[in-house]
């Protein structure tokens, strides 16, 4: 057990708790019959945002950011992290957060964690893993269930299990956001996350976005070994109308014991990198001004060469514990992803322990060799100006896709 901040325990496991309670109630499916159909379909192609869906996304976002700041007290989520699973059908050789020794997570421990934050003002639900689609069928009722709730739920995944069956259940059960993950067009030695290997499906999940009305992610690590990738990887994505988000490939911040691969791993930069990965950063910077859509600011893009270089200079209002938290497997919380491993008491659903002040003390360590890109996002947005100008930047769109970002 290591902790490379010397602040930070690790637990051995996080395993499946047996929780009594309810069970997730059963789908109905299909909802939208008609929508089943690969016939082409009226729209497809095009973004139409409906109002109902207009007003779905702003209560998942801008309400909860709203009674977070009107609210007394410092615990008022945002977006919740529920690890469904902690067990992976690959190995990224960058990736500390899978364990194939845990269990999932239990239906009633999902459903305690639903009607949990369903009490407070979360209404962001993001699964989690691990590989969420190794039990499709709990995903679907997991999502089944958080969608009736009015909950915006994301889900990620890797895509290799994600087969146009199962994109039409969890579709048909109301996710608002697929973050597919890929760091590759083809694998390449240790970076199994790649395009070319789920192609049909991808092209399946784009075409379908517009009837049912989600929107697709590529998620991609910015590694020393996919830098031709991560230009490839975006252009796919502009030419297919979807988004990107980024994020600069670093160590774990704690040391889990099950990690394999922290010595010799292909995938870590090294300063002899920095320059062809400046080089990407500024191309990504560039494609971003010319209009291609993409989570990160062009301010977040260029802090990825800082970051890599030795980490964050100044504290960026990490708002983890207090807007955002994870639910491990078992139920128990911790403010984030990076913390899934510690050992601090941090309560479990429906008994929160969080105390701003043993936050605020490990923040100090964490934060600067911290690239969340959630909790960045969520702390430079904690801005009522900022919040206040991107919202009127979307009305002025009709709300029609995302028009530029937080900056
Ligand atoms: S697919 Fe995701 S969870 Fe699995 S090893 Fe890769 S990064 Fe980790
Ligand atoms: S800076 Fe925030 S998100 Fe990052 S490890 Fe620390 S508490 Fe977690």
């Amino acid at each position: 057990m290591k902790a490379q901040n010397g602040r930070v325990e690790l637990a051995p496991l996080h395993n499946t708790a047996a929780v009594a309670g309810e069970r997730l109630s059963e789908p109905v499916f299909p909802q939208r019959p008609h929508l089943l159909t690969n016939d082409p379909w009226p729209g497809d192609g095009e973004r139409h945002w409906t109002p109902p869906q207009i007003y779905h996304a702003l209560r998942g976002w801008a309400f909860p950011y709203l009674k977070s700041r009107l609210l007394p007290g410092d615990f008022h989520p945002i977006v919740a992290y529920l690890f469904t699973e902690y067990k992976c059908n690959l190995d990224c050789h960058y990736c500390w957060a899978y364990d194939n020794r845990v269990k999932g997570m239990t239906e009633e421990v999902a459903k305690a964690s639903i009607d949990w934050l369903h009490s407070s003002t979360c209404r962001v639900l993001a699964l989690m893993g691990g590989e969420v689609l190794l039990r499709p069928q709990f995903a679907q009722k997991v999502v089944y269930y958080a969608a009736k709730r009015n909950f915006f739920v994301y889900v990620p995944t890797n895509g290799r299990l994600m087969k146009p069956d199962v994109i039409d259940r969890l579709a048909d059960a109301g996710v608002a956001t697929f973050n597919l993950a890929v760091d590759a067009v083809d694998e390449k030695p240790g970076l199994p996350k790649a395009l070319n290997p789920i192609r049909s499906s991808f092209e399946y999940l784009v075409k379908k976005q517009y009837r049912y009305g989600y929107t697709v992610f590529l998620n991609i690590n910015i590694c020393r070994n996919n830098v031709d990738d991560v230009r490839q990887l975006t252009e796919i994505a502009h030419e297919h109308k979807i988004s990107t988000d980024y994020h600069i490939n670093e160590p774990p911040l704690l040391e889990p014991d099950h990690f394999k691969h922290l010595e010799e791993n292909s995938t870590y930069i090294r300063p002899e990198d920095y320059a062809r990965i400046d080089a990407v950063v500024d191309w990504l910077i560039a494609k971003q001004r010319a209009g291609y859509t993409m989570a990160n600011s062009v301010e977040r893009l260029a802090q990825m060469k800082q970051f890599m270089r030795g980490g964050h200079s100044e504290p960026w209002n990490c708002r983890a514990g207090q807007n955002t938290l994870i639910i491990r497997v078992d139920g128990t919380l911790a403010p984030c992803f990076p913390m899934y491993n510690a050992v601090e008491d941090w309560g479990g659903v429906g008994e929160p322990r969080f105390d701003n002040r043993q936050l605020d003390d490990m923040k100090q360590s964490c934060q600067p060799h911290c690239f969340s890109t959630l909790n960045h996002i969520v702390g430079y947005c904690y801005d009522d100006r900022r919040v206040i100008e991107f919202l009127l930047r979307q009305a002025r769109h009709g709300f029609q896709g995302i028009r530029g970002n937080l900056d």
